[in-house]
């Protein structure tokens, strides 16, 4: 949204193509406290839906597709969707990461089922019973606490002793009754045949193995890049994620990716508003280039 709103404003016509719903993983959390601007936490909705409105206002237009291909045309770059062909002057890639899944027996089966990756989503049907939360980065700390306001119970599995989240996000979470860690464990299998009924939990340390019974497991092991669609024609790393250089071109002339989808250190939504601005900005550099203004 922030390369669109500075695309529309350096005088382009504008389009965004969303699959889903504007604001992608951030729509998919509870609240924002580390973007600023705002000194209490925003609701992450509201957020978003502020940023579609600025986006809106400089007359960038957002539709609804899924981009499935892209490429050099004989008319420059084409962008394939499922409602349709496109050909821009530039095009930036902001089509970000999708949560990892755990790996282990059952969990597919279960998604829906007492198994999910969106606590601000689920959640709620999980009032007054017990959860688990798997992961101990800032997605799993932060989903925990979100989650023990009105789960039961929400016990935090993580493969080491030692998060990877904020020190405050840390914090908050040692010192809520609501969350137990269970450290150094892993989940090693789901159990539930309709629904998830308990979980099979191994202790890293001792090499015991317990059951856990829960009615929900969220799980937060990190981020998958939604990349699948432009592979074998923009260089990517081996972990899936886009290759830009400084001015966040991709290997393909005229095409530049921002936010968590590039290869890069620190994924915030501060940073991918900073991508898009610079994308943006590089885009119209390009075309003027182009066009030899
Ligand atoms: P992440 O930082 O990559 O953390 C993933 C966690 O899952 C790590 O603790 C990792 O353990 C664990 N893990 C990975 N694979 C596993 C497996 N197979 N089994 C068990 N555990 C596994 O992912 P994230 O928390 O989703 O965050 C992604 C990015 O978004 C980060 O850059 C984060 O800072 C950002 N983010 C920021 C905020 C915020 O600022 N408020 C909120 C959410 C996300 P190890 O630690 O042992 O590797």
């Amino acid at each position: 949204m922030t390369a669109g709103i500075y695309a529309s404003r350096a005088g382009h016509s504008a389009l965004i193509l969303e699959k889903e719903v504007t604001g992608g993983q951030v729509a998919k959390t509870a609240v924002v406290e580390n973007y600023p601007g705002f000194a209490e936490p925003i609701d992450a909705v509201e957020l978003v839906q502020r940023m579609e409105n600025q986006v809106r206002r400089f007359g960038c237009q957002i539709e609804n597709a899924e981009v499935t291909g892209i490429d050099l045309a004989a008319e420059g770059i084409e962008v394939q969707t499922n409602i349709g062909k496109f050909y821009p002057g530039a095009v930036v890639i902001c089509t970000g990461t999708k949560p990892r899944s755990l790996g282990v027996e059952n969990e597919e089966r279960l998604v829906g089922r007492g198994v999910s990756y969106c606590a601000i989503c689920d959640g709620p049907l999980f009032r007054d019973r017990e959860v688990a939360v798997v992961g101990g980065g800032d997605s799993a700390l932060a989903e925990a606490n979100y989650l023990s306001r009105f789960c039961s119970r929400v016990y935090l599995i993580h493969r080491r002793d030692e998060f990877r989240a904020a020190k405050v996000c840390q914090e908050r979470t040692r010192q809520n009754p609501k969350i137990t860690l269970l450290l150094s464990r892993v989940v090693t299998r789901i159990n539930g045949t309709q629904r998830l009924e308990s979980l099979e939990v191994k202790d890293l340390k001792t090499g015991a193995v317990a059951n856990l019974a829960v009615a929900g497991l969220f799980v937060y092991v990190g981020l998958v890049p939604n990349t699948g669609w432009c592979q074998g024609v923009i260089n990517l790393d081996e972990a899936g994620f886009i290759i830009t250089d400084e001015n966040l071109q991709t290997s393909l002339p005229g095409v530049f990716a921002a936010g968590d989808v590039r290869r890069k250190t620190l994924r915030q939504i501060a940073t991918a508003v900073g991508d898009g601005a610079l994308a943006a900005m590089m885009a119209h550099e390009f075309l003027r280039n182009r066009s030899g203004q």
